[in-house]
C-alpha cells in the first residue's frame, strides 16, 4: 500500500478537538473482498462495522479522510424520528409499516449509547433537546407532533410555553417549545472515529485518500481508484451528498443543501449555565432552521442554513454571529473562533433513500438533516441485507423518491422554492 498524501482535514472545532487519527493507507494494487463500501462517513463506517462484526470481509474507500463529509461537520444533534412527519411516512408505506419505521428510528437512537459504551468512545454524549417555536403556528404544530408520536407509543416529549421556556433556555425569542428527553447531542467526529476504530478492530480494511472514480458492474463489481482496484461481490454506496456525479441515477433523487456552523470562544461556566440551564441541544422550527448547543468546553456551537444555492455567506463568522445574537442578544462581546460549511443530502419527501441499483449494489443517502442516528440504522440494514436478511431493508426501499428538477433549472427552481418557505416562516403563516 502507498503512504497517504497529506491529509486535508476541514478546519472545524471538531477536528481541532479530537485526538489524531491513525494514518490509513491509500489503496494500491488490486484487492479482492466480499463487500466494498464507498464513503467514510457515519453511514459507510457503520455499514463496515456491522459487516465486519458478522465476519464479512469488507473494504472501505474514503476519498479524503474519515469524517471529511457531513459526518465530521454537523451540529452533533441526535434527533428523534425522521425529518418527515410520521403522517408523511404513513402516506408512503401505510400505517402498520409506519410503526415499523418509527420503531427503527427509536432503535437507531438506542444504538448510539450502546456503541459508545461497547467501544469506550469518548464523545461527550448528553441527552435533552428543545424544539423551539418562533410563533403560535409552529407551537401548534409541536402540539400535533407530541400527539402524533404518542400515537406511535412514544410519550417522552412535553410542551413548554411562555415564561416556562426561560427555565430551559436563556432567551425570550421563542413562544414555546417541545422538550424531548430522548434526543441529545455528541461530538460527531469523535463518535465516528470511535466507530471506525471498532470497524478496523473487527477486521474491516479502511483506505483514505482513495476516491472511487469508476464502477464496472457484473457478477462482481470492480471499483477503480487512482491507485488501485477493489473487486467485490457487493458494493455499498455511502457517499451521500459528497458522492457527486459518480452515480447519476441516484444523484437525481438527492439535493445537496449547504448549512453552516460556527463555534464561539468559551462562554465561561456561569454564562453557559444561565443561557442553557438544562444543557439541552436546540433547534427551531423554521425550514432554514437555527440549531445550537453547548460544547463540552462551554462554547456556543451554532448552526444555520440551509441554502439550495450552496454559496457560502460573505463573512461567514459575522453572518453566524448576527444569527446567534438574535437568540442571545447579550453575546455581543463573544467572537466566533471556528466557522465552516457542509452539505446535507435532502430527499423530496425528507425520508431517507435506501435502495438497490443492481442486486449486488446497495446505496443509502438523503437523511435530510437527521443523519446522526439514522445513518447507523442504514449501515445496519445494509449489513443485514448482505448477510441474507433484507426484510427491513425492503421496507425502507419501498418508499418512492421523486427526482428533483434537472438541468439548468435545478438550482434556480429550488432557490425560489426555499425563498417562499423562508418567507412563510418569517411571516408566521
Ligand atoms: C452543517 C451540517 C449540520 C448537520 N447537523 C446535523 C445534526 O445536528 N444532526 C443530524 O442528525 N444530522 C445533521 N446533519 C446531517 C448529517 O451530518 C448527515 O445526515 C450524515 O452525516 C450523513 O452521513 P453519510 O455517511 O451518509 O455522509 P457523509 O458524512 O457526507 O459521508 C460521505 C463520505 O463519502 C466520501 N465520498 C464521497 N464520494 C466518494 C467517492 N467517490 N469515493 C470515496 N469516498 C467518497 C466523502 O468524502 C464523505 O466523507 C448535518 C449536516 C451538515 C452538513
Amino acid at each position: 500500500m502507498t503512504a497517504p498524501p497529506a491529509a486535508t482535514a476541514p478546519a472545524t472545532w471538531y477536528h481541532a478537538t479530537v485526538p489524531a487519527a491513525p494514518a490509513r493507507p491509500a489503496l494500491s494494487g488490486t484487492v479482492r473482498t466480499r463487500v466494498c463500501v464507498v464513503g467514510g462517513g457515519l453511514c459507510g463506517v457503520s455499514a463496515a462495522l456491522h459487516l465486519a462484526e458478522r465476519g464479512i470481509d469488507t473494504v472501505l474507500l474514503e476519498s479524503e479522510t474519515i469524517g471529511h463529509g457531513a459526518s465530521g461537520r454537523n451540529g452533533g444533534q441526535i434527533v428523534q424520528g425522521f425529518s418527515a412527519s410520521m403522517d408523511r411516512v404513513a402516506a408512503a408505506v401505510g400505517r402498520a409499516d409506519a410503526q415499523a419505521f418509527w420503531d427503527m428510528g427509536r432503535e437507531a437512537i438506542a444504538d448510539i449509547p450502546d456503541r459508545v459504551e461497547r467501544h469506550g468512545i469518548d464523545c461527550d454524549l448528553r441527552w435533552g433537546y428543545l424544539i423551539a417555536a418562533l410563533n403560535r403556528r409552529q407551537l401548534g404544530e409541536l402540539h400535533e407532533t407530541v400527539a402524533e408520536w404518542a400515537g406511535y407509543g412514544y410519550t417522552g416529549p412535553s410542551i413548554v410555553e411562555g415564561a416556562a421556556v426561560r427555565s430551559v433556555l436563556g432567551t425570550d425569542l421563542y413562544v414555546g417549545g417541545m422538550l424531548e428527553p430522548g434526543s441529545g447531542q455528541l461530538h460527531p467526529l469523535a463518535y465516528l472515529r470511535g466507530l471506525a476504530g471498532a470497524a478496523e478492530a473487527a477486521g474491516a480494511r479502511l483506505f483514505e485518500q482513495s476516491p472511487a472514480t469508476a464502477i464496472e458492474h457484473g457478477t462482481t463489481v470492480r471499483i477503480g481508484t487512482p491507485g488501485g482496484t477493489v473487486v467485490a461481490d457487493t458494493l455499498v454506496l455511502a457517499g451521500n451528498a459528497y458522492l457527486g456525479r459518480l452515480v447519476p441515477s441516484i444523484r437525481r433523487r438527492l439535493m445537496p443543501v449547504a448549512s453552516f456552523v460556527g463555534v464561539t470562544e468559551p462562554l465561561g461556566e456561569e454564562r453557559a449555565r444561565r443561557l442553557f440551564p438544562q444543557d439541552v441541544a436546540v433547534a427551531d422550527c423554521n425550514v432554514a432552521l437555527d440549531y445550537f448547543r453547548l460544547t463540552a468546553d462551554r462554547r456556543l456551537l451554532f448552526g444555520a442554513g440551509a441554502s439550495y444555492s450552496a454559496t457560502t455567506p460573505v463573512g461567514l463568522k459575522g453572518w453566524l454571529a448576527r444569527r446567534f445574537r438574535r437568540v442571545f442578544p447579550e453575546l455581543t462581546d463573544v467572537a466566533v473562533e471556528y466557522a465552516w460549511g457542509g452539505l446535507i443530502g435532502i430527499t423530496h419527501n425528507r425520508i431517507p433513500d435506501l435502495g438497490r441499483l443492481k442486486p449486488n449494489v446497495l446505496y443509502a443517502q438523503g437523511f435530510s438533516g437527521q443523519g446522526m442516528a439514522l445513518t447507523g440504522l442504514a449501515g445496519k440494514l445494509m449489513a443485514e441485507t448482505v448477510a441474507g436478511d433484507d426484510s427491513r431493508f425492503r421496507l425502507v426501499e419501498r418508499v418512492r423518491h421523486l427526482p428533483f428538477p434537472g438541468g439548468i433549472l435545478r438550482t434556480p427552481t429550488l432557490v425560489a422554492a426555499m425563498g417562499l418557505l423562508k418567507l412563510k416562516d418569517r411571516l408566521g403563516w
